[in-house]
């Protein structure tokens, strides 16, 4: 039987060969909080009460499920160690023996196999990181509105694939070629991975990028256990912002902090923000941010307008007749300075237009590409008003949230509304609602939780 016993400060791995532990080590997998300056201690016979083992696992702060996810525990000597039905054996059974320069032989994921069939359940082999690249374990991993897009209409991915573009894990390995980061570094990941060598892609621009490459939609992405990255696509995240939030914030905050950027956004301008996601919760208090002056939601879900209410803004109900006149009202009857379009309709866009006071900006986000109409002299022209694209978001907006994040300046731990496991049917479900219209803001998978 190998186990990981502990007593005291002096981790004692049982019946593990010294290759595991390296190779454990290596990947920056054993519990930091069993590491001593004498490194660990091996002792191959020890004998320990189960009882004591997980008393002094409990004691050094980590779950019994965390021990199990690293360590392995085998039959030994035909002494079992704990009863089958016991919380000892069951937190402890664990993976086969890893391969000589593998993990998980098979890593679970969540896959779209091909155009028309649902999302699966799978075991594949997991990524090995190649050249300047690092495998990351992940923690957390969002479920966006896009992904919807993707099951619907999977022309626009690469199938088959493991969809999820919002991740934020901890290293394991890295790849030869790369300084950081490093094993055991908590980082969240850009979706963008470019060619790097055109001159978008050097002035830091690679949404722009002939070549680029979304994950979750061009490569595989975060419905999944690990995921081997550039190491340029790994943001570091403090220790004071969880995964949860690190996830989201590479998807929907950063897209809001880019297009209130877009918008050239000064202290006192009144921002309307359509749609009330991932993306308006995130322009809330982004706006919040940087002095903002009134900050409106339009949304027609219910919920949704509660839960901008909660967040400091002023809900409007976009579906009433008298939108334009509420709106108005709550401008002090200028109209708003920057209008934000998450909504995605021709009716919401050519309604935020309209909305905008001279000098106006309409920051176009939300994906649809049906056309929108508007009078290019009485919208547009006459008031100088202008209409912006915002095509996701940039590595220089991520480092900058993270930063706001840190400071405890943005706080997206009550966006997050949903958790669900890395299972199929628990993710198709979220989507499913996505496309109903929910009033969930957002909702992540935890594959290890
Ligand atoms: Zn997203
Ligand atoms: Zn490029």
């Amino acid at each position: 039987m190998s186990q990981l016993l502990t007593i005291g400060k002096v981790a004692v791995l049982a019946g593990v060969s010294r290759d595991t532990i390296r190779y454990y080590e290596r990947r920056g997998l054993l519990p930091k909080a069993l590491r001593t300056p004498a490194g660990y201690r091996l002792y191959a016979d020890s004998i320990v009460h189960r009882l004591d083992v997980i008393r002094n696992a409990q004691k050094f702060g980590f779950s019994l499920g965390e021990i199990a996810g690293f360590l392995r525990v085998r039959e030994s000597g035909g002494k079992p160690c704990g009863d089958a039905s016991g919380p000892f054996s069951r937190a402890f059974r664990l993976p086969p023996e890893p391969p000589p320069g593998g993990y998980h032989p098979r890593m679970r994921a969540v896959r779209l196999p091909a155009p028309g069939e649902t999302l699966r359940d799978e075991k594949v082999a997991p990524p090995v990181p190649s050249e300047g690249e690092v495998l990351v374990e992940i923690h957390a991993a969002g479920i966006c509105h896009t992904d919807a897009h993707y099951r619907k209409d999977p022309g626009r991915a690469r199938l088959p694939l493991t969809p999820g573009h919002e991740i934020a894990g901890v290293v394991v390995e890295k790849a030869p070629g790369v300084e950081s980061p490093v094993a055991g570094d908590r980082v969240a990941l850009h979706y963008l991975v470019g060619c790097g060598t055109c001159r978008h892609c050097r002035a830091g621009a690679e949404r722009f990028c002939s070549r680029v490459e979304m994950i979750g939609k061009d490569r595989d992405g975060g419905w999944a256990e690990m995921i081997a990255v550039p190491a340029e696509n790994a943001v570091p995240v403090p220790a004071g912002v969880s995964f949860q939030e690190a996830a989201i914030m590479m998807c929907s905050s950063a897209t809001a902090l880019h297009a209130l950027r877009l918008a050239q956004i000064r202290p006192g301008e009144s921002v309307l923000i359509s749609g009330f996601g991932g993306l308006g919760v995130s322009a809330v208090q982004l706006a919040g941010v940087v002095g903002a002056g009134a900050v409106i939601v339009a949304d027609v879900v219910p919920g949704k307008l509660a839960a901008a209410r909660d967040f400091g803004a002023h809900p409007l109900d976009a579906s009433k007749p008298d939108f334009a006149d509420a709106l108005r009202a709550a401008t002090a009857g200028r109209g708003a300075d920057i209008a934000l379009d998450f909504a995605g309709t021709p009716a919401s866009r050519t309604a935020a237009l309209r909305a905008l006071a001279p000098g106006g900006r309409l920051v176009i986000v939300a994906l649809d590409a049906r056309p929108f109409s508007f009078d290019p002299y009485r919208d547009v022209l006459a008031g100088e008003r202008r209409i912006i694209g915002c095509s996701d978001h940039t590595r220089a907006d991520l480092d900058e949230l993270i930063r706001l994040a840190a400071a405890g300046r943005i706080d997206l731990s009550r966006a997050i509304t949903r958790t669900v496991p890395l299972e199929a049917a628990a993710i198709a479900a979220v989507l499913d609602d996505l496309e109903a219209g929910t009033s969930h803001l957002r909702s992540v998978v935890l594959p290890f939780s």
